[in-house]
Order: structure tokens, then C-alpha cells, then sequence
């Protein structure tokens, strides 16, 4: 798409305004005198591929039920002796809906053997999946840190992004998760939810709008949960064509860039976390792996290839999306970051 030459930023520091689309991410940090630079990889984020039960509005990875893309027992086991090897201190598993990948439940189990703290990106309906009934159970055994996107703590706006009858089988859900002590006081299983928001704009403040999940969630449903993070829409794949389509995209765009804020660099997931392709491909976020934006090319771009002496340090590979992760608070699959 042709960008609008009369969009502009507002003017910074007494310099004239850009046109958005010269805009550079690169340009942005450095004129905050910082350099995007990666730390010690601490999290290996295996997306296992694009097969899910949903097909949501919003979905970064264009996953949905007919996509055929899944991760394979050999570039399971890669990923296994990388963390073995280099002691990578988390697995962080996501999709797709991860669960629906053959192999999912050995990687849960050898992650876990490995001595990884084991995360999996669940989206709640795929446990009423064929052969998924016991997932709490098995989250519980395997002490799963279970993180579940959940729109808004009402039907509407929920089923609007997410599809019809999802609100109701995602509440379903979690009661079945705190039935086996996820997310209850003591219990030691974190079941943490992720809000992004449904339309063209930036999420609100993450403590004030985790106390209203809580307290709506608890008065009208029963359900607890430990932490609620803020995520904010990134402009590409589905959610971009939605931008597109509904003509948000230069609004969108121009707000991401005018809410930049450089306390949120070193927070940035990029930094410290490793994402993995069905494929076993390597790139610096999920993101950037929707986008086909590989690692540095002076560094293995295979996970068999992974040598953490090599990686520390590495140069990020960066875009306009990036500005996604950088507004206002920042964002990260761990919420906001600063
Ligand atoms: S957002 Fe999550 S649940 Fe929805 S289609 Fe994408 S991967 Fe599936
Ligand atoms: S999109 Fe990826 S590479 Fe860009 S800032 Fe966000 S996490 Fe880092």
C-alpha cells in the first residue's frame, strides 16, 4: 500500500516533521543515543507452527485451523540439546495452539527434564480439542507457567476478536484450570492472562486494567488469575490487514511513532529471549519471524547452530513494527516493560 506523503510526526526537538513513511526505527533509537544490542539469551521461544482451533482477528501469525505448518521430533529434540547444553533458564512454548502439535507434550516434559521453567502460550479453547480434556492436569504435573490471552472479561469484545462462542468456552476453561489450583493462593501454578486491545489503539494502563479483570472476573464468573499483561498490537499479518482494510493504518502507525520512549530499549524482549521456527530458524522475536526478518547474518541462523558467545551481544534485526513494541509503556509477550 502507498503510504500518505501528508502524514507527518509532530516536529521533535525543533526538527521539521517527517513524512511517516522515513520514519526509521534505527534512526528513532539513535537519535536517543542508544543501540539495540542483544543481552545473554535467558529464554528459548519455540513456535511450534501455525495450526490452531481459532483464527482470530488480531493474530500475528495467521494461524488457523487449516494451516499445516508444525515443528518436527528432530527440530523438538535441537531445541532440547540447546537447552541442555547452554542451561537456557526458560522454554517459552507458543503457536499456533501449541497443544495441537503431536510432539507438544514431549517438549513440555523434556524441557522440563532439561531443568527449563516451561511457559506455554494457551488459548483456553483448545482444551474442548479431542485428546486435550486433561491439560490442566498435565499443566499441573509439569508445572507449566500457563499464559492465556483473554480480549475483555465480557462476551462481546472477546467473541468480536476471537470468534463466536469463545468468551464461553475461554471462562469454561479457566475454571478448569483453577479447579486444579492454578492462578488460587498457595498453590504455587501461575495462570497469567494477556489483554490487547480490540480496536486501533494503545492498551491501557496494565495495573489499573488487571485490577478491573480481577475484580469483574471474580464477582461475575468465579475465576482467579495472577498477573494480567498489556500487549500491544503489532502492525503486521492479520492485524495489519484489518489496519488496512479498515483505513487505521497511517492513524495507527503515526500514534505507535509519536508514543516512542526510550526507557523501554533495554526492556525489550528482543534482548534476552531467542524465538524458534517451526523450522528451526532463528530470529531475534515472533515478530520478526512472521516477518521473515532472520538473525544477523554473522550469527548460525539455525537452532543447531545456536552458540551463546555468539548471540550475546548480536546486533537486532528491526523495522517500522518495532515502534509497536517501544509506545507508551512498552510491550513484550511478558507485558508492559518499563
Ligand atoms: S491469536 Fe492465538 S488463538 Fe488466535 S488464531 Fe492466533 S494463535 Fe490461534
Ligand atoms: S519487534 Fe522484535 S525486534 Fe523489534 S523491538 Fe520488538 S521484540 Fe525487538
Amino acid at each position: 500500500m502507498t503510504k500518505n506523503p501528508i502524514i507527518q510526526i509532530r516536529p521533535r526537538n525543533g526538527k521539521p516533521a517527517l513524512p511517516l513513511s522515513e520514519i526509521s526505527f534505527q534512526d528513532r533509537l539513535a537519535e536517543s543515543g542508544l543501540r539495540l544490542r542483544a543481552a545473554k539469551v535467558e529464554i528459548l521461544q519455540v513456535n511450534v507452527g501455525k495450526l490452531c482451533n481459532q483464527a482470530c482477528k488480531h493474530c500475528h501469525v495467521d494461524a488457523s485451523p487449516t494451516r499445516t505448518e508444525i515443528i518436527s521430533r528432530e527440530t523438538i529434540d535441537h531445541c532440547l540439546d540447546a537447552l541442555r547444553k547452554h542451561k537456557i533458564p526458560t522454554l517459552d512454548i507458543t503457536g499456533g495452539a501449541p497443544e495441537l502439535v503431536p510432539d507438544f507434550r514431549y517438549l513440555v516434559s523434556e524441557g522440563r527434564n532439561a531443568g527449563a521453567r516451561a511457559m506455554v502460550r494457551h488459548n483456553l479453547t483448545v482444551m474442548f480439542e479431542e485428546g486435550n480434556e486433561d491439560l490442566p492436569e498435565f499443566f499441573a504435573a509439569n508445572d507449566v507457567e500457563v499464559i492465556s490471552s483473554l480480549p475483555y472479561f465480557q462476551a462481546r469484545q472477546t467473541d468480536a476478536q476471537r470468534g463466536n462462542g469463545v468468551f464461553e468456552k475461554s471462562i469454561e476453561a479457566l475454571r478448569r484450570l483453577n479447579s486444579v489450583g492454578y492462578g488460587t493462593d498457595g498453590s504455587g501454578l501461575v495462570l497469567d492472562l494477556v489483554y490487547n486491545p480490540v480496536g486501533a489503539y494503545l492498551p491501557p494502563e496494565q495495573k489499573s486494567i488487571e485490577a478491573d479483570f480481577k475484580r469483574e472476573l471474580a464477582a461475575r464468573h468465579n475465576v482467579v488469575f495472577n498477573n494480567l499483561y498489556t500487549i500491544t498490537n503489532m502492525p503486521i499479518a492479520r492485524y495489519l490487514d484489518w489496519l488496512r482494510s479498515s483505513k487505521n493504518e497511517d492513524a495507527y502507525m503515526q500514534k505507535l511513532i509519536n508514543a516512542f520512549n526510550p526507557a523501554t530499549v533495554e526492556g525489550l524482549m528482543c534482548r534476552n529471549t531467542l524465538s524458534v521456527e517451526w523450522r528451526g530458524n532463528l530470529f531475534d522475536c515472533d515478530f520478526n519471524q512472521m516477518l521473515e526478518i532472520g538473525v544477523a547474518k554473522n550469527v548460525g541462523q539455525k537452532i543447531e547452530q545456536f552458540e551463546p558467545s555468539q548471540f550475546e551481544g548480536r546486533q537486532i534485526m528491526t523495522n517500522s513494527h518495532c515502534f509497536g513494541c517501544t509506545a507508551g509503556a512498552g510491550s513484550s509477550c511478558g507485558g508492559t516493560v518499563s
